[in-house]
Formats: C-alpha cells, sequence, structure tokens
C-alpha cells in the first residue's frame, strides 16, 4: 500500500490526490509499525519456558496479527475481558492455540460475523478461563467427538491439516490446563480453556 501510493503521488501532481496518497500512506505506516513493534515484543518474550504473563496482553498482540484477516472476511471481534491475575504460561505457544482457534473461528464463517473471545478468573477453582465462540456452521456431533485427533480435518487439501487442534490440546496438557469443544451445527462452536493461574505453578524451590 505504501509503495503503491507513493507511486501515485508522484504521477499525480494536483493536491487533492497528493494529500489523500500522503493520509493512505500514513495510515499504512502506522499500521506497518504497530504490527512490527508486536512481532518485536513476541519476539523478545521467545523464551521455551513458562512465566507469569497477562493473557489479556497475549490476546490484543494476537489479535493486531490477524487484524487484516479478520477485516478480509467482515468478523469482528468482540472481547469481554474480565479482571484476571497473571497466567503461568509459555506465551508462545498459548498464542498459537489462540491464532488457531480464531483462524478456526473465522472459516467456520465464510460470509462474516461475529466472533466473541472472553477471558475471566475462576475463583472456585483458580483458573483463568478462556472462551472464543463463533456464530458459523458449527460441529456436528460425529465430527465434534474427533476435533483434537490429529490429522482429522474437514478441510480441502492444502487448506487444512487437521493438526491443529491437537497441537492446541496438547499445548494446554502441558499447561496443566483442560480445553474443551461445544457446538450445536448451524449455530457455532464455542472453545473452552482452563489454565491453572499463576500462583498455583509456581517453581518450587529445591535444596538441591
Ligand atoms: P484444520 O483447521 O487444519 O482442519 P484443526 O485441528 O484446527 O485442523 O480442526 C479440525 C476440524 O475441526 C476442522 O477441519 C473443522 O472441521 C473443525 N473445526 C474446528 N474449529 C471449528 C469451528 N470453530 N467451527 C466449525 N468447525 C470447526
Amino acid at each position: 500500500t505504501i509503495i503503491n501510493y507513493a507511486k501515485m503521488g508522484m504521477r499525480h501532481k494536483d493536491a487533492a490526490t497528493r494529500d489523500k496518497c500522503f493520509e493512505k500512506i500514513l495510515t499504512a505506516g502506522n499500521r506497518a509499525a504497530k504490527i512490527t513493534n508486536t512481532v518485536l515484543g513476541i519476539a523478545r518474550n521467545r523464551s521455551s519456558g513458562q512465566e507469569p504473563t497477562d493473557l489479556r496482553q497475549l490476546i490484543e498482540n494476537t489479535l493486531v496479527l490477524l487484524e487484516r484477516e479478520m477485516n478480509k472476511y467482515r468478523v469482528t471481534v468482540d472481547k469481554r475481558f474480565e479482571p484476571i491475575p497473571e497466567a503461568y504460561i509459555n506465551g508462545n505457544q498459548v498464542q498459537q492455540v489462540l491464532r488457531n482457534l480464531l483462524i478456526n473461528a473465522r472459516q467456520a464463517m465464510p460470509r462474516g460475523g461475529r466472533l466473541m473471545i472472553r477471558l475471566s478468573h475462576d475463583v472456585k477453582n483458580n483458573t483463568i478461563d478462556l472462551v472464543v465462540r463463533d456464530y458459523g456452521c458449527g460441529i456436528p456431533p460425529e465430527k465434534l467427538r474427533r476435533i483434537f485427533d490429529s490429522f482429522f480435518t474437514t478441510k480441502d487439501v492444502g487448506q487444512g491439516t487437521g493438526l491443529g487442534l491437537s497441537i492446541c490440546y496438547g499445548i494446554v496438557q502441558e499447561h496443566g490446563g483442560n480445553m474443551y469443544a461445544a457446538s450445536k451445527p448451524g449455530e457455532g462452536a464455542v472453545f473452552t480453556i482452563e489454565i491453572p493461574v499463576a500462583s498455583d505453578r509456581q517453581p518450587v524451590a529445591s535444596d538441591a
């Protein structure tokens, strides 16, 4: 976008066209800076261990990276974030889970629609609950039973590998958490992840 509008501005000498080009260049430049900062932030955090993490910020970062795709397919994201404590997680892995869920949800709504992300603290179980709900095609019961299996996909060759949700499930298990799905065909799908709160899983100091 930036290059094309710069070329257009060079070609057209009138002030109105040039103003419009500068505006487009500024908007695209700001967007590029936002994405670059997000990617750099993620790269800086690329540790392999689990550490106390602000899940809300992690979701916001993931959404920045998916913003273009969501806009393209006219998917609006409805965020319901309640105050939550930090979670003891591997940010990169949990971000991978989130990306998978959001892309699946988007793909389930080819004509666009609403996608809801809810974040809350279950005080009783001391878990952080993350819910991704879409209002797309939904999943029939016989498929719902198999979606966490490796290589189970209903997508065309080159579109789906069927590995997404099985990897997500593994990642959540590694975090001592739970992941499950519910759906009614035609009414969309709900994916829930429960992750133990940081204080539950602080490493125990060893004597060695
Ligand atoms: P892939 O996306 O590569 O097919 P996944 O493991 O992520 O693999 O998903 C497995 C299958 O589960 C998908 O092919 C699709 O049929 C179904 N699925 C996953 N998420 C949704 C959703 N939000 N709505 C409808 N179907 C879904």
